[in-house]
C-alpha cells in the first residue's frame, strides 16, 4: 500500500516516481492531503527557481483555423464565433504594449490559419513579422502556429524565435482522435522533436477534463518527461458554444491545480505555467500555491485580442496584465524574475538541446491536415 507521505518524501528527494505513485498523487482527495501535495510542489519549485515567477504576454493574432478540434471554440466549422486575422501593424502594436508592461516572453499564437498554410501565401510574411518583433522588443518569443512545415521550423530560430509550443492535449491516441479530429498524432509529436533539433525549446500541454482517465494523465506526464519538454502545461477543459463537447460538464478547478502540482513533482526543474485563460486572475493564487512558476496569457486591455478558452475573461478589465499579477505575487512572497534571470534559464536549456541538425534532404513527413 503506497502512502502519500512516502511518495511526497520520495518526490522531495527527487527520486523518479513510479506510475502507481503518480496515480496516487492524481487521486489525492480532501483539503488536508491536497494542501500537503501543493506544499511539496512549492518546495520543489522554490528549490529550483527560488521565488522568481516569469510573465508571458499572449497575442492570439489569428482565430482562423483549418482544423476542427471537438473542444475548440475556433474550430473551422463553428459558425458562432467572431473571427479575426490581425494586421502586422496591430500585432506589432500589441507586442510593443506587452513589452512596455515588462513581460518576459511574447507568445505569438494562431490557429492553423488556412491563409498561411496555403502555399500560395506561405509563412514568409509571418517569419518577417517575427524578425520585426524580435528587433523591436528583444524579448524571447514563443511560436504556437500548429503543425508547421519543416522548413518553417528550421527558419524560426534565425527569425528570432526561442520556443515552439504545440499541444498534444492527450497522449491517449483514441482520445486524441476524438479531440483533434482528422489530425495526425505523430505529426504533432514530431514537430516538437524537430523544433528541438532546430534549436528551439518546446512546450507540451494537456487538457484536463475532456474525457481522459487519471491513467491517461499519468501517461501524459510520463510522455512530457520523456520528450524533455521545457515547459509543461495543464489547462482545464471549458465547454464552448457550437462545439461537439459543448454539453460536457467542466471539471472542478481543483483538478487543474492537482495535475499542475503533480507535474511539478515529476518535472521539478521545468517551467510550469499558471494560465489566466481558464479562471482569470481569481484562480491565480491557487495555481501559484500549487507550484506554478510562470503566469501566461497576459493580454493588453482594449486590444481586441482574445484568449483561447475564455475569449474575453478579464481582458478589458485589465485583469490580464502584469500590473494585476504582481501584487498577487508579492502577497505570496514571490517576485517577478528579472529579464536576465529568464534569458539565462533559456540560454542554459538551449545549450542542452540535442546537437544533431536537421538536414535539408531529410524526408518531409509533415502532413497538411485537412481542416
Ligand atoms: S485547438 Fe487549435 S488546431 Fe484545434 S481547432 Fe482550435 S485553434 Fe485549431
Amino acid at each position: 500500500m503506497v502512502s502519500l507521505d512516502k511518495i511526497l518524501k520520495k518526490a522531495l528527494y527527487e527520486e523518479p516516481l513510479f506510475r502507481d505513485e503518480v496515480l496516487h498523487l492524481l487521486r489525492v482527495e480532501g483539503e488536508g492531503d491536497q494542501a500537503r501535495l501543493f506544499e511539496a510542489a512549492r518546495t520543489l519549485r522554490d528549490r529550483h527557481f527560488g521565488n522568481k515567477i516569469y510573465l508571458y504576454g499572449f497575442i492570439y493574432f489569428s482565430t482562423w483555423c483549418r482544423n476542427n478540434c471537438s473542444f475548440c471554440y475556433y474550430r473551422t466549422s463553428n459558425t458562432l464565433c467572431d473571427r479575426y486575422r490581425k494586421t502586422d501593424a496591430q500585432i506589432i502594436e500589441a507586442a510593443a504594449r506587452l513589452a512596455e508592461s515588462d513581460i518576459h516572453l511574447l507568445d505569438l499564437t494562431m490557429g492553423e490559419d488556412p491563409f498561411y498554410f496555403d502555399q500560395r501565401n506561405g509563412f514568409e510574411p509571418l517569419l518577417r513579422l517575427v524578425r520585426e518583433i524580435k528587433t523591436r522588443t528583444n524579448l524571447p518569443l514563443m511560436i504556437s502556429w500548429g503543425v508547421v512545415p519543416d522548413e518553417v521550423v528550421k527558419s524560426l530560430p534565425e527569425a528570432g524565435a526561442d520556443w515552439l509550443a504545440c499541444y498534444q492535449e492527450t497522449h491517449n491516441r483514441a482520445l486524441f482522435r476524438r479531440l483533434r479530429l482528422h489530425q495526425n498524432y505523430e505529426d504533432r509529436l514530431e514537430v516538437k522533436e524537430k523544433a528541438k533539433l532546430a534549436g528551439l525549446l518546446i512546450e507540451e500541454g494537456i487538457l484536463s477534463g475532456s474525457g481522459e482517465t487519471l491513467e491517461d494523465v499519468a501517461d501524459s506526464i510520463e510522455m512530457m518527461k520523456q520528450m524533455k519538454a521545457h515547459q509543461a502545461r495543464v489547462m482545464n477543459f471549458v465547454p464552448q458554444k457550437g462545439t461537439p463537447l459543448g454539453a460536457l460538464p467542466p471539471p472542478p478547478p481543483t483538478r487543474e491545480n492537482i495535475v499542475l502540482s503533480v507535474l511539478r513533482l515529476v518535472l521539478p526543474h521545468r517551467l510550469i505555467p499558471a494560465s489566466l485563460d481558464i479562471y482569470g486572475i481569481e484562480g491565480l493564487r491557487e495555481k501559484l500555491q500549487a507550484g506554478a512558476n510562470v503566469v501566461t496569457s497576459l493580454i493588453p486591455p482594449s486590444s481586441a485580442l482574445r484568449g483561447v478558452a475564455q475569449s474575453f475573461l478579464g481582458i478589458d478589465e485589465g485583469h490580464r496584465t502584469s500590473q494585476a499579477v504582481i501584487p498577487i505575487l508579492e502577497e505570496l512572497g514571490l517576485r517577478k524574475g528579472t529579464h536576465e534571470e529568464y534569458t539565462a534559464w533559456v540560454k542554459k536549456e538551449k545549450k542542452n538541446l540535442p546537437t544533431k541538425t536537421l538536414r535539408n534532404d531529410e524526408p518531409r513527413r509533415m502532413k497538411v491536415a485537412a481542416g
